[in-house]
């Protein structure tokens, strides 16, 4: 397993991770992230995000505390809660002198071949400009991650689609593990695997929050794709200090999923 040398890096955020378990957009975190990204660029990598946080940003806004089951007021509350997340990467990226730049996609999109290669023309120039695309589902015409996913699908989804050589998936466990940790203190963390093995499938099932739809499986799954183009998965903290660049010189954080056919 080699993290040290990818170029094209696509970093997933999640909603817990985003919003500080919901209690608003965690602007320091944000930051790290950024200055840590701002780094990698320096150091010849091509970053991209993708990151969730609109709803949770959303139901912060309007003073909602508990999650909606009516998925329209879901739609409504990323709406809202998208212009929050964009004004932040977008403040934290600028103490870099970086910009970024927002995008909102879905699966529809990537799955349409005209719509296709226009995010991909249009994703590759930001990166030929040096600016970093935050990347989101357009969950006012979908509802696939709302439903399931917290965007894990998604970020795989780019990674193919710009033929990335690592996702980074962050989240506020410490990788994938034998167990969840949550209720087995046992559970033991898991630090190299084969995307696409079955049997990670079965260990990932379940364990998802109130703000994250996604948990494990959604992870496990969306290495699967990732690595189905030849990128590799790391699933790590995103609350280890300088958690991607201590990845991108070859440290060994969280878990590793390598894909099938080099490992
Ligand atoms: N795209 C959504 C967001 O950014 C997905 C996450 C969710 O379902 O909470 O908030």
């Amino acid at each position: 397993m080699n993290t040290k040398h990818p170029k094209r890096i696509v970093v997933k955020v999640g909603s817990s991770l985003v919003t500080n378990n919901g209690e608003g957009l965690d602007h320091a975190a944000i930051g790290m992230w950024a200055e840590q990204m701002a780094a990698l660029l320096k150091s010849g990598h091509e970053v991209l995000m993708v990151s969730s946080g609109a709803i949770a940003e959303g139901m912060q806004r309007l003073g909602w505390t508990k999650r909606p089951q009516e998925i329209h007021q879901l739609q409504a509350a990323a709406a809202i809660g998208q212009m929050g997340l964009v004004q932040v990467y977008e403040s934290c990226f600028a103490r870099f002198n970086l910009h970024s730049a927002q995008i909102l996609l879905t699966n529809a999109d990537l799955a349409n071949v005209e719509r296709n290669a226009n995010a991909k023309a249009t994703l590759e120039t930001l990166l030929k400009l040096g600016v970093v695309p935050i990347i989101n589902e357009n969950d006012t015409v979908v509802t696939d991650e709302i439903k399931f996913g917290d965007n894990d699908n998604l970020a795989a989804l780019v990674s193919n689609l710009i033929q990335a050589d690592l996702l980074v998936i962050l989240t506020d466990q410490g990788g994938l593990y034998s167990a969840d940790p949550r209720h087995h203190a046992d559970a033991s963390l898991l630090s190299h695997a084969i995307a696409g093995d079955p049997t990670l499938e079965k260990m990932a099932g379940g364990a998802a929050s109130e703000l994250s739809k996604g948990g494990m499986l959604t992870k496990v799954l969306a290495a699967k794709i990732a690595g189905q183009m030849g990128a590799s998965t790391v699933i790590a903290s995103g609350r280890e200090p300088n958690v991607l660049t201590r990845l991108l010189v070859g440290e060994k954080i969280g878990t590793y999923l390598s894909p099938a056919n080099k490992n």
